[in-house]
């Protein structure tokens, strides 16, 4: 693999130029999709659980956006594998602070291990710093982040906390999904380890499943590493070749799905049918709450033909669904909650279907 680390360049280019083969006569110039269970013995390679070179050039190229020379990105079979994996660094029965709203899969994990006594769970308000201190007084392991958190677009000072969480002694684990390396790089403000979620933008075509973990720390880096090789939750070399594949454009699908974002925010806060909008922004995800409760944004479900009502996010392609129709979703989030996942398409196709949709709702 080649110029995967040249430091002055720019996101864009390091999207485009990473995790190639050599440059040399006649060679590819993608990398290669290999699919082999085990390798010849004696060399760098052994078995495939362990390592596959298709993983390598999309973890290369990963870690030198969220990171420099010195920063591991590890594949997983999908982002809640790589949730799994970073959850793992978890002492039996440790203690957890998440933030009050987080991705639901993450949240109901820990449900579960509490219930199990593998872990003791606290809700708090991130960006409430007073507030997170308190809950630290009582020997936190690890704390978890998301800014802006899922569905409900929450955002918190990272560097504050990261601060209060070291000072007391506790990891920091931040899922970077909604933002990219693009949007943010947590590494930066000093995050322990970042998951993604890459079947979003990094794959960014809805084609694929495909998790990662990031990390500056060796020790950390060597933790996820066996719990990866013994937990088994590897990726196939396809997804990870597809991941990369759709990680060469992040940068025109990113630029272009969050100026569509912002101006569909504009237009959504000024719409009679929408009772809230919440968008932190810059990024793409924006959060409305529709005027006459559940079933009006059922019906807005229903009535748009051009967005389509699925869950996920992060593909070209703009998606809305009503949150509260999974059953892991709390209560704290609206019932008339739709999240709006804003793809590449011409904003203002987007916005005449939206717009349409919204005005069959009657309250
Ligand atoms: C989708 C998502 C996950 C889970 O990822 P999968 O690839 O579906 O397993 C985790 N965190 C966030 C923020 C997500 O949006």
């Amino acid at each position: 693999m080649t110029r995967d680390h040249i430091p002055h360049l720019a996101p864009a280019t390091r999207l485009v130029a990473s995790g190639r083969p050599e440059r040399r006569p006649g060679a590819p110039v993608n990398p290669e999709l290999v699919l082999s269970s085990t390798f010849v013995a004696g060399g760098d390679l052994d078995y495939a659980r362990a390592g596959n070179p298709t993983w390598s050039a999309f973890e290369t190229t990963l870690a030198s956006l969220e990171g420099d020379e010195d920063t591991t990105a590890l594949a997983f079979a999908s982002g809640m594998a790589a949730v799994s994996a970073a959850l793992s660094l978890l002492p039996h029965g440790g203690r957890v602070i998440l933030p009050q709203h987080c991705y639901s899969g993450t949240s109901a994990l820990l449900d579960t291990w509490e219930r199990q006594g593998r872990a003791a769970v606290t809700r708090v308000d991130l960006a409430d710093l007073d507030g997170l201190h308190a809950a630290l007084a009582n020997g936190t392991d690890l704390v978890w982040v998301e800014s802006p958190t899922n569905p409900m677009l929450e955002v918190c000072d990272v560097a504050a906390v990261v601060e209060r969480a070291h000072a007391a002694g506790a990891l920091v684990v931040e899922d970077n999904t909604f933002n990219t390396p693009l949007g943010r790089r947590p590494l930066d403000d000093g995050v322990d380890v970042v998951v993604h979620s890459a079947t979003k933008y990094l794959a960014g075509h809805s084609d694929v499943l495909l998790g990662a973990t990031v990390t500056n720390d060796p020790e950390l880096a060597a933790k996820l590493t066996q719990q990866r090789l013994l937990g088994g939750a590897i990726p196939g070399p396809f997804e990870t070749w597809l991941t990369l594949r759709g990680m060469r454009t992040l940068h025109l699908r990113w630029e272009r799905a969050c100026a569509n974002a912002a101006i569909l925010a504009d237009r959504l806060r000024n719409h009679a049918r929408v009772e809230r909008v919440r968008y932190p922004g810059p990024g793409a995800i924006i959060a409305i709450e529709v005027n006459g409760g559940a079933e009006a944004a059922m019906a807005v479900e229903d009535a748009v033909e051009l967005w389509l009502p699925a869950t996920s996010l992060g593909g070209v392609e703009s998606m809305l669904e009503r949150r509260r129709r999974h059953a892991l979703e709390p209560a704290s989030v609206p019932d008339n909650l739709l999240r709006l996942s804003v793809g590449v398409e011409d904003v203002d196709d987007l916005w005449l279907d939206l717009d349409r949709a919204l005005s069959v709702v009657t309250d």
